[in-house]
C-alpha cells in the first residue's frame, strides 16, 4: 500500500462509496429518524449501531461517519466522537472515565474553561484534582495517587505556550499505573502536528472549532480514541447526549481538504511574526514553540512535525489602561476575539497578575503584559506593518 503523505491522506481520508455516493464530498444527511426496510434490517442496525450503521439521529448519519472515518485515521486510533464544541469534547472526555472518589491530574496552563470544569463540576462530583506545572517532566510521579483514573495534558499551554516533556511525563505515569487514562488537548497542533497517540496518549481532543473548521465559523469538538478507551468514551458521551449536526460535520470535513496548507501558511507566516517581535526593543521574550525563547522548545522541536499560527509575547513593561487603548483599538488588520483557528489574525492581551491567577502550581513569572497573537493567512508584511504601527502608538503616548 501507499505510504501517503499527510497532504494527500487530508485530501482523500472520508470519502468512502458509501458516503458520497458518486459526488466528491460526502452527503450531508440531515436526519432524526432513520427508516428500516424490515424487521431484519432493524435487528441489523440496532445491533451494529456503535460501528457505522444507520440506526437514530443521536448516533450519527453518513455525513458524521466520513468525519469520524477521516479523524480516526488522522489521528491514528480505534474511533472518534463528535461533540457540539471543544468544550464538550474535553468535559465528556474526563467524565467518561471519572467517578466519586477518584482524582484527575490536569496541567495547571489547561485552557482556562477546562481548569473550571475541574474546580467546579469534577469538585461538586467528589473527584479532586491536582494541578501540575507544565515542565514537571518525570516527576509527575510524585503527584499520582491511588485513585488517579485522568491525566489531562495539553501542549503548548494555553496563553503562556510552555511544552511538556509529553514522553517523559507518559511514562513516569504509566510506570506507576499503566491503567490510567492518558488525554491531551491537542488542538494547537491540530491533531496532525502531534501524534498524540503514537507517544501512548489514549484520547486526543480537539477544538475542531479552530483549525479543523479553519473559517470561524462553526463549532465542534473531535476526541479520538485508542482501541482501549474508545467503547468507553463513546457509550459514556453517547449517554451523556453528545452530538453534532450534520451541516457543521460537513463544514468540518471541508476544513480538512485544506488543512495541511493551511498549517504550513500559519507556521511559517507566525515564525516569521515571532522573530520579527523578538527583535522589537518592547518586547521581552517571545513565546513561540519554534522559539529557543518559549520553555520547552526542545522538547517541540523532537516530539512536533510543525507549528500552527497562535502564540504569545511579553512586553518588557506591563501597559496601563491607556496604553491598552492606544495599543489595542487601532490594528487594521488584527482583530479581537477570542477562538483562533481561522483564515484571519487576531490580537488579545493578558496581564501578568491576571494569568498567574489562573497558573495553579506553576513557576513562571510574568512581569510584563502577555499578547496572544493569531497570525492569519493575510500577507506577513502586511501583518508587521500592522504591528509595528501598534509599537508606534505607544511609543508616542
Ligand atoms: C477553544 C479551545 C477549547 C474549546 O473549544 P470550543 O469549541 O470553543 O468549546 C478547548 N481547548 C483549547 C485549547 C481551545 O483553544
Amino acid at each position: 500500500m501507499l505510504t501517503k503523505s499527510l497532504a494527500t491522506t487530508l485530501v482523500h481520508v472520508g470519502r468512502k462509496k458509501r458516503y458520497t455516493q458518486g459526488s466528491v464530498n460526502p452527503v450531508v444527511q440531515r436526519a432524526s429518524s432513520l427508516v428500516f426496510d424490515s424487521l431484519a434490517d432493524k435487528k441489523h442496525a440496532t445491533i451494529n449501531r456503535a460501528k457505522g450503521e444507520l440506526f437514530y439521529g443521536r448516533r450519527g448519519t453518513l455525513t458524521h461517519f466520513a468525519l469520524q472515518d477521516a479523524m480516526t485515521e488522522l489521528e491514528g486510533g480505534a474511533g472518534c466522537y463528535l461533540y457540539p464544541c471543544g468544550a464538550a469534547a474535553v468535559t465528556n472526555s474526563i467524565l467518561s472515565f471519572v467517578g466519586n472518589g477518584d482524582h484527575v491530574l490536569m496541567t495547571g496552563a489547561a485552557y482556562e474553561p477546562t481548569q473550571d470544569f475541574c474546580n467546579v463540576v469534577l469538585k461538586k462530583l467528589g473527584v479532586s484534582t491536582t494541578f501540575y506545572d507544565p515542565m514537571i517532566g518525570g516527576e509527575i510521579a510524585d503527584l499520582v495517587q491511588p485513585n488517579t483514573k485522568v491525566l489531562f495534558l495539553e501542549a503548548p499551554s494555553s496563553l503562556t505556550m510552555e511544552v511538556a516533556d509529553i514522553p517523559a511525563i507518559v511514562s513516569a505515569v504509566r510506570n506507576i499505573n499503566p491503567e490510567i487514562v492518558i488525554m491531551i488537548d491537542n488542538t494547537w497542533a491540530a491533531g496532525v502536528l502531534f501524534k498524540a497517540l503514537e507517544y501512548g496518549i489514549d484520547i486526543s481532543i480537539q477544538a475542531g472549532t479552530k483549525y479543523l473548521v479553519g473559517h470561524s465559523d462553526v463549532m465542534i469538538g473531535t476526541a479520538v480514541a485508542n482501541a482501549r478507551c474508545w467503547d468507553q468514551l463513546r457509550e459514556h458521551s453517547y449517554l451523556m447526549g453528545q452530538m453534532v449536526d450534520a451541516d457543521s460535520a460537513y463544514i468540518t470535513i471541508r476544513g480538512l481538504r485544506t488543512l495541511n496548507i493551511r498549517l504550513k501558511q500559519h507556521e511559517e507566516s507566525s515564525i516569521k511574526v515571532a522573530q520579527w517581535l523578538a527583535q522589537q526593543p518592547e518586547v521581552k521574550a517571545v513565546y513561540h514553540p519554534a522559539l529557543p525563547s518559549c520553555p520547552g522548545n526542545t522538547f517541540f522541536k523532537r516530539d512536533f512535525s510543525g507549528s500552527s499560527g497562535l502564540f504569545s509575547f511579553e512586553l518588557k513593561q506591563k501597559l496601563t489602561q491607556q496604553q491598552l487603548e492606544v495599543f489595542m483599538n487601532y490594528f487594521e488588520l488584527f482583530t479581537m476575539a477570542y477562538s483562533w483557528g481561522g483564515f484571519e489574525s487576531l490580537i488579545l492581551y493578558n496581564q501578568p497578575e491576571e494569568v498567574m491567577k489562573i497558573r495553579p502550581n506553576i513557576q513562571r513569572k510574568l512581569e510584563g503584559t502577555l499578547i496572544r497573537i493569531h497570525i492569519g493567512l493575510e500577507n506577513v508584511d502586511d501583518l508587521i506593518e500592522d504591528l509595528s504601527a501598534g509599537f508606534k502608538r505607544l511609543s508616542q503616548n
